[in-house]
């Protein structure tokens, strides 16, 4: 592994609540705390795992709470979760709403593409209700969640528009442009370190360097040196080497890494 940049990294996407993480994850956290991670945002993914969320971050304070439901779960998906979703963005110090989004690639089920349209609709509410950023899913369906997102934006006044990060980013260079034109920062993970993601690589630097926050999205998106093997938010590091060996730019790495820590502030202030 190249050597660590010694700067304050954020992992914006991570699900260290999972059971996968039961038996280490106060050590994995010890390691972060290591290696300069200040803050991971744990988004959720179902209603039933919520307040297992929330007590995690309450016991560990760099954990971060999200709250959300995902498009790849319609089935286990309740009206009254939504409810239950704003009751909690009162109650609770809530870093965004997420992860949240519409999933074209597991599903061609058009009765299922409504679900998660409705979910996705009536959460992006919920956010510009609470005044919360949004960690958006988002696979073969870029063009509908920037509709989605503009509509929202045009119903609302200026002052409340939706913000928040694209995770994982798998869109092209002409979608990355319009979600930064909505005030989007776009996820930079895992998939980016496979030497054969030529057309995502290729991405990094013909956007600019305010367009990424970090994140791995454990226990998925290994990157290639762990191929095969759980995730962590451990190798966060790993994923920082990848961006600053691909955003080849005058800037020294310290400073790349910095502006990475300020995008993650600017759409998710609450980790500030
Ligand atoms: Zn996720």
């Amino acid at each position: 592994m190249p050597h660590q940049v010694n700067k304050t990294l954020i992992d914006s996407h991570c699900h260290l609540d999972f059971s996968v993480f039961e038996n280490d994850r106060l050590n994995i956290l010890n390691t972060c705390r290591e290696q300069n991670i200040s803050a991971i945002v744990v988004p959720g993914v179902c209603g039933k795992d919520w307040q297992r969320i929330l007590s995690l971050c309450e016991q560990q304070k760099m954990l971060y709470p999200a709250l959300g439901l995902h498009p790849c779960f319609t089935d286990e998906h309740h009206q009254d979760d939504l409810q239950i979703l704003a009751q909690l963005c009162d109650s609770e110090p809530l870093t965004a709403i997420g992860e949240i989004g519409l999933d074209f690639f597991i599903t061609k089920d058009p009765a299922d593409k409504k679900i998660q349209a409705y979910y996705f609709s009536e959460q992006l509410q919920i956010a510009s209700q609470y005044q919360l950023p949004v960690l958006i899913h988002a696979r073969k369906s870029h063009a509908e969640v920037i509709r989605h997102l503009k509509t929202h934006s045009r119903s609302l006044p200026s002052v409340s528009s939706i913000r928040g990060i694209i995770h994982a980013y798998s869109g092209s260079y002409e979608e990355a442009k319009e979600y930064l034109k909505l005030g989007f920062k776009l996820g930079f993970g895992g998939a980016f370190s496979y030497p054969d993601a030529i057309k995502r690589r290729s991405l990094v630097t013909r956007l600019p360097i305010e367009a990424w926050v970090l994140e791995t999205d454990a226990p998925d998106m290994s990157p290639w040196e762990h191929h095969g093997q759980r995730n962590s938010p451990q190798y966060l590091q790993e994923i920082a080497q990848v961006f600053i060996q691909l955003f080849h730019s005058e800037a020294k790495n310290g400073q790349i890494i910095e502006q990475l820590y300020q995008n993650t502030l600017d759409i998710l202030p609450s980790l500030g």
